[in-house]
């Protein structure tokens, strides 16, 4: 029986050396936006922000985004090294470490705060972070605010071979089900890999798929894609096989793509420019509460 492979070809490929400030806590790399071209290839992800490892100084002072509005979508914060303490106006917070994961889904509105932990703060260090922006359909834009601590230790590990590993943060590996809860079928899972390894998945036809290198090299098809590299795949076919380096680790996003029309501006994501203009003024006169 030959083994047909039905694969994923990546269809974009870049990486985004420049970093800008988002508040004076996160030092980011604008890996994806939800221009009109690329949006169809990543929906149902909207923007992605990948402030790679930087060595902030002691302090006392907060360092961080102050108060501002979301709605529309949920904001999936992921910390690597480092700390981050979050609050929102329904009452959604708490500190993620290392490992951990925030998935806040902002639906109607929150109003939300995003600093650097205290702890973090007053000792300096390394910090790395992932903050990922996904969709809501329309059904479900004006859900009610959700807030999910997903810890490290709630994700289950798949081993992909020696000192290789691959986590469950949202959707299904290998039966192995993340603990994330998500409105439309989406996958994220990050690997890791300490000696390098030959890594294959297996997503579904009519997915999207997207890969953040975050270090190390992924080399697929005889193309070497550097850390901070993203790949963007097609949504025909299923298989997709890589080279990882050694000290290799990259984020996987996959999901079903929301097939509707997306307006987004600002802290919003809606179907409409008059939904953009509602959020704008249901914020301004305090309907999306207050911290
Ligand atoms: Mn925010």
């Amino acid at each position: 029986m030959v083994n047909l492979i039905n694969k994923k070809q990546v269809i974009y490929s870049y990486s985004v050396p420049q970093k800008h400030w988002v508040g004076d806590g996160f030092h980011v790399h604008g890996l994806l936006r939800p221009e009109e071209d690329l949006h169809k290839h990543i929906s149902p992800f909207v923007l992605m922000d990948y402030a790679s490892p930087m060595e902030f100084s002691e302090t006392t002072k907060k360092r961080g985004v102050g108060e501002h509005p979301h709605r529309g979508f949920e904001t999936v914060t992921f910390a690597y090294q480092g700390a981050v303490e979050h609050r929102d106006s329904s009452g959604g917070g708490g500190t993620i470490m290392s490992g951990d994961v925030q998935w806040m889904t902002a639906g109607s509105g929150v109003v939300h705060e995003e600093f650097h932990a205290d702890d973090f703060s007053r000792t300096g260090g390394i910090f790395e972070m992932v903050q990922l922006w996904v969709n809501l359909p329309k059904k479900d834009k004006m859900t009610a605010p959700r807030y999910q601590a997903l810890a490290d230790k709630s994700f289950p590990r798949v081993s992909l071979g020696e000192d290789t590993e691959l986590r469950v943060i949202a959707g299904e590996f290998e039966e192995q089900k993340g603990p994330a809860l998500t409105f439309t079928p989406i996958n994220i899972y990050d690997i890791t890999s300490q000696g390098g390894a030959d890594i294959a998945l297996q997503l579904a036809e009519e997915t999207n798929t997207i890969i953040l290198v975050m270090s190390g090299e992924l080399e697929l098809e005889q193309r070497r894609f550097h850390d901070k590299s993203v790949l963007i795949f097609s949504r025909e076919g299923k298989d997709i096989a890589f080279k990882a380096s050694k000290n290799f680790k990259a984020l996987i996003l996959n999901g079903e793509p929301i097939d509707e029309p997306i307006v987004a501006m600002g802290p919003f994501v809606m179907n409409t420019r008059q939904e953009i203009l509602e959020a704008m003024s249901d914020f301004r006169s305090g309907k999306m509460g207050k911290l």
